[in-house]
């Protein structure tokens, strides 16, 4: 037994993954094979399948999408980076898509810092969790991302107004396919975290009911 709890211990991420992947791409699968039998026997309602099948099309799309992202190599091409010229260029990025949903995103540098990083990398963390704000806050308002340094470190937050995470779910976050969005996929705070780690820092979730959350990354200088 307890070479067993080893053994489940040492599953990898890679496993972890692989587990998740069959699961997840398997539930759209059975259901357009669904539809497509329905649509043989003939039945009504055409456009309605059309669009759902749609939408489990999109769903299997996304998921690939992530994965192809997570299976790029980690090349270790870092580069000294201006911290407020990377968000700059994700602010401008996904301001307009914010402001459909009559949203604000306000960019504060406290102190602005060079930081060794996978430019690319980082900026897709800046938009895992940027996205992730504006898919909360369903009624507008404002997030705002602040960065500051913190003894050794560069600390960027992202605050939100959303409706936050309850306690008990925070640890889940990080987890590969945890979701509670009808098309996520669970997938971009893992990656985020993982991308985070590369470069040795940390990703901190805070969270207070019907106040907001703040997701801060903690990255060493040097
Ligand atoms: P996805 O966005 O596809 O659901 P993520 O890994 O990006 O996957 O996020 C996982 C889950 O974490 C989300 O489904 C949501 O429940 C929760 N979450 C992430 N960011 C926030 C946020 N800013 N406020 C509240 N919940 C959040
Ligand atoms: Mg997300």
């Amino acid at each position: 037994a307890e070479e067993m709890i080893i053994r489940s211990e040492k599953m990898s991420i890679a496993g972890q993954l692989a587990a998740g992947i069959a699961h997840e791409i398997r539930n759209p699968l059975t259901s357009l094979r669904g539809f497509i039998q329905l649509l043989q026997a003939g039945l009504e309602n055409k456009q309605e399948y059309y669009k759902i099948m749609m939408d489990e099309i999109e769903k299997i799309n996304t998921i690939t999408s992530e994965l192809l992202f997570i299976s790029k190599p980690m090349t270790d091409e870092k580069t000294d980076e201006k911290v407020s010229e990377m968000l700059n260029d994700v602010i401008i990025l996904l301001s307009t898509h914010a402001s459909l949903f009559k949203i604000e995103l306000q960019l504060q540098i406290r102190e602005d810092m060079h930081i060794h990083c996978d430019r690319s990398q980082l900026k897709q963390v800046f938009i895992n969790l940027i996205k992730n704000a504006i898919e909360e806050m369903s009624d507008g308002g404002i997030i705002q991302t602040i960065v500051e340094r913190q003894n050794n470190c560069c600390v960027i937050s992202i605050i939100d107004q959303g409706p936050g995470i309850p306690k008990h779910l925070i640890h889940k976050l990080k987890e590969p396919f945890f979701t509670t969005k009808k098309n996520g996929t669970g997938l971009g705070l893992m990656i985020s975290n993982q991308i985070i780690e590369n470069h040795h820092g940390y990703l901190e979730i805070k969270s207070e009911k019907n106040i907001g959350s703040t997701f801060s990354i903690y990255i060493p200088l040097n």
